[in-house]
């Protein structure tokens, strides 16, 4: 909650609650952020944002993933304007689906095509039934503690989903080959895919890389099997490695799912897919009323066209190693126990001996009364706005968030 009580931010938490179920749903919901955190804003440029009392924020979420190339980046408005001047949600598609699909194809390592949809869950749920389809078998396996969407197949929820839909869910390890094969041999001659995340960015624990033995476990056993491997790049795509986040293992999916970063902030998803699933993905029955939305998609064209210049994921990952040394000394110097983990242009810190996530909270909270924006237990991304300053600003702000969680513990000891 807000101790800001005469603020504009809890007039409008207080009006939502009465017409907003809970005020706000989900994960996003304020009350499951620390303290002071703001729950409405009103602007934001580039890598920051402000919220509707006028409190101004060196941002790290980056909308939970789509700012990758800053907001108001001008090529994409550009692009996005132009296109709004013409149409977006017409009767049919512009022609920038086909440029946009072509662009995919040319740009991502494993696909021969392209579907374009709206949220992340649309194109993981898309793959799965495209999977299912194209095999005629029922059996998906799915890592524990993955977050995959928000519908009944993989909702992290349980309320108001039944067992039947989950029934043909089955459940491996991430990074455990061994586990992969067990799970696959439970399936037997029903499996349909496996899907598995870019890398391991669980809620709450320590991010980890996916191993190439991992990675390279799942790819044969859908070969030897005849079943799907789906990539669900929603979170990591275009963070990681533009052709695909298994390229560097030369490791291909057979169907992968994108969304968030795609087009920088504009609402878009989308699957890609190999040959071989092309025909079911044309007849399996998937649309949305908003998902030809032209504008969107002109703005992942001009996204996709500025990633492919080169250098955007390499200042990424260089500003989130400067961010991730400078946290780690600090860490050092206030003897406070901490871990970084994952890629650095995904950062994830959470410090030792906090289940409770006290300390980590505490961090935050000093370090967004000193503005700036990060994240207790979910991973935080970098975007290109970020540069040498704004890491050095946010290192300031880590310095005090450190000091606090450093008296806390003497306090506390
Ligand atoms: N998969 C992953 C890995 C995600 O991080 C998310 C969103 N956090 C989704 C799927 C679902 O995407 P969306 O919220 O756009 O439906």
């Amino acid at each position: 909650m807000t101790t800001h009580a005469n603020s504009l931010d809890a007039a409008l938490r207080e009006r939502a609650r009465r017409v907003v179920p809970g005020g706000m749903w989900g994960h996003l919901h304020a009350d499951k952020l620390p303290a002071n955190y703001p729950q409405f804003f009103s602007r934001a440029e580039g890598c920051r944002l402000w919220d509707v009392d006028g409190r101004a924020y060196l941002d790290f979420m980056c909308s939970w993933g789509p700012n990758l190339l800053g907001h108001h980046h001008p090529e994409v408005e550009a692009a996005a304007e132009r296109q709004a001047r013409l149409g977006d949600c017409m009767n049919g598609p512009a022609q920038t689906m086909v440029e946009l699909a072509e662009l995919m194809v040319d740009t991502v390592a494993h696909a021969d095509w392209a579907q374009l949809q709206k949220n992340g869950t649309d194109a993981t749920t898309t793959c799965v039934t495209i999977a299912r389809a194209a095999t005629t078998r029922r059996k998906v396996l799915v890592a524990r503690g993955a977050y995959h969407g928000a519908v009944p197949w993989c909702s992290p929820s349980l309320l108001g989903i039944t067992a039947e839909d989950r029934a043909h869910i089955m459940f491996y390890d991430y990074n455990n080959a061994e586990s992969l094969r067990e799970a696959a041999a439970q399936a037997g001659d029903d499996l349909a895919c496996i899907i598995a995340s870019a890398f391991r960015h669980d809620l709450g624990r320590d991010q980890e890389l996916p191993s190439r033995a991992f990675a390279e476990t799942a790819r044969a056993i859908c070969d030897a099997r005849g079943a799907a491997l789906i990539l669900d790049e929603v979170r990591a795509g275009f963070r990681l490695h533009l052709a695909g986040s298994w390229e560097p293992f030369g490791v291909k999916p057979d169907l992968a799912a994108w969304s968030k970063a795609l087009a920088n902030g504009y609402p878009l998803a989308a699957v890609t897919g190999r040959d071989w699933l092309k025909e079911a993905a044309a007849q399996i029955f998937v649309t949305g009323s908003f998902w030809c939305g032209a504008v969107p998609m002109a703005a992942a064209i001009a996204t996709l066209t500025v990633l492919r210049r080169g250098g955007v994921i390499e200042h990424l990952a260089a500003m989130g190693e400067k961010l991730r040394v400078g946290i780690s000394d600090l860490a050092r110097r206030h003897e406070v126990g901490l871990r970084q983990s994952g890629p650095a242009q995904m950062p994830m810190v959470l410090f030792d001996d906090d289940a409770d996530f006290r300390k980590g909270e505490l961090f935050c909270r000093t370090a967004l009364a000193k503005g700036v924006y990060f994240h207790p237990r979910h991973n935080m991304f970098l975007c290109a706005a970020h540069g040498e300053a704004e890491i050095e600003e946010a290192l300031r702000a880590a310095d005090a968030g450190l000091q606090a969680v450093a008296e806390h513990v003497r306090a506390t000891t």
